[in-house]
């Protein structure tokens, strides 16, 4: 079958590689319909993100028909279904995921010993990244194999189309969380940093979850745009200063709820000079294009939550702990419980309150999935989110 490889930084390639087959019981083969380039996979692409094996297939968001079932699978899956796959391998079974937390799965990581290792516990297995997470195959390849297939998938009513329902494996429910997780009052105003295609599902998750201002932060005019036509007030934090502008938006106490869709793209975007004044940095005078989690923590609305659904690797740098510490902060942040919210927010594109494809730019077959990449990273041709079909 044809798929995109990783073959290190800045070199996916479409190859010709082996056709997956069952090897558990509870797995499925999907022959994938529609899968979707993410934020996360940019991180994979420029090598942000370690634990990568030359060979690796990638892709987390995808959606197709099951062509094979594994014996122990056949109760909740038949061939010819149609399924969207999370991106979070679930077991089901396990403490974490009774308890809805699915994206620290005790038991879908097959590389549980070195997750276990780095992070003192393993978190849940995922397709198409890093080995620290299972290192399963990715879903940008005409097929696909499914582990614990009979609890990871969301089975797909007739009558929607694959673009209607395709980003119910990650970033609807991803924007979806972030939002939800600052528990909105009516009389919030919501911040929300980056309008690519997470900050975008945020910003309308943000706006159905009933807040009385979102104001959404970007510098690419087609995403700011699409944020102004979402329902969000928008800065261009490359023309004004955020902080001065929240603060205006807020009658000066800021945010309450305060968003951070940008993940690691954030550390590029810091200017050299707020990175060279470290007492700046730390105090953070300095307010524009400064790390997106600084600016976040300083204009905060005191007793305020910080929700963070960008993806961080490693170590990150300069968080100035005792200003969140001091006006009492919140965080809440990680990989999305995916399936714990796909039952309402399928009920929702059904009811016609959300139809997700509206971020979908560009559509093309799979082999253009290598150039596609640059082009959604560098944001050309008012690239926003890259659909591909195998
Ligand atoms: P993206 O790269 O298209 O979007 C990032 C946006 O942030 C861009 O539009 C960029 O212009 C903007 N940006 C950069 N620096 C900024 C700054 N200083 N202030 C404001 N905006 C800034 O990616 P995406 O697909 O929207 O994903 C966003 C993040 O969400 C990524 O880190 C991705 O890994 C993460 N993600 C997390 C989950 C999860 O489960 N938590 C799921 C999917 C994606
Ligand atoms: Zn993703
Ligand atoms: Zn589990």
């Amino acid at each position: 079958m044809r798929a995109l490889v990783w073959h290190g930084a800045n070199d996916i390639r479409c190859d010709t590689v082996a056709d997956p087959e069952i090897e558990h019981p509870r797995d499925a083969i999907v022959k994938v319909t529609t899968c979707a380039i993410c934020g996360s996979d940019l991180h994979l692409h420029d090598h942000f993100m370690p634990g990568m094996e030359k060979g690796d297939i990638v892709g987390h968001e995808f959606m197709g028909e099951v062509v094979d079932v594994g014996t122990e699978a056949k109760g909740a899956l038949k061939v010819g279904e149609r399924v969207v796959i999370p991106f979070t391998i679930i077991c089901g079974e396990c403490d974490q995921c009774k308890r809805g937390n699915f994206s620290v799965c005790e038991r879908s990581n097959r590389n549980k010993a070195m997750a276990d290792k780095i992070f003192g516990h393993t978190t849940a297995g995922l397709f198409g990244y890093t080995h620290l997470t299972g290192g399963y195959a990715g879903g940008q390849a005409e097929y696909v194999r499914v582990p614990f297939a009979d609890r990871t998938h969301v089975k797909i009513p007739d009558g929607l189309t694959d673009e209607q329902v395709l980003f119910l494996g990650d970033i609807f429910p991803t924007g979806w969380q972030a939002a939800a997780q600052c528990d909105i009052q009516p009389t919030d105003t919501v911040a929300i940093w980056g309008c690519g295609p997470v900050g975008q599902m945020t910003i309308r998750s943000a706006v159905l979850l009933g807040a009385k201002q979102v104001i959404a932060i970007d510098r690419v005019p087609e995403r700011l745009a699409m944020a102004q036509a979402g329902g969000a007030t928008t800065i261009n934090f490359d023309e004004e200063s955020v902080v001065e502008r929240l603060n205006e938006l807020t009658g000066g106490k800021g945010p309450e709820k305060c968003i951070d869709a940008v993940g690691m793209e954030a550390h590029a975007t810091a200017t050299l000079d707020s990175m060279m004044d470290r007492a700046k940095q730390a105090l953070m005078l300095e307010s524009d294009r400064a790390h997106v989690l600084r600016e976040m923590m300083y204009v905060c609305r005191p007793a305020g939550t910080l929700s963070i659904p960008g993806v961080y690797g490693g170590l990150i740098d300069k968080i100035p702990f005792g200003m969140a510490m001091n006006k009492g902060l919140t965080f809440r942040m990680g990989q999305t419980h995916v399936n714990r919210w796909t039952d309402d927010l399928l009920r929702r594109i059904q009811e016609g309150q959300i139809d997700p494809s509206f971020v979908i730019t560009h559509t093309v077959p799979l082999d253009q999935g290598p150039e596609m990449y640059k082009t959604f990273r560098d944001k050309r041709d008012g690239c926003i989110k890259v659909v591909l079909k195998p």
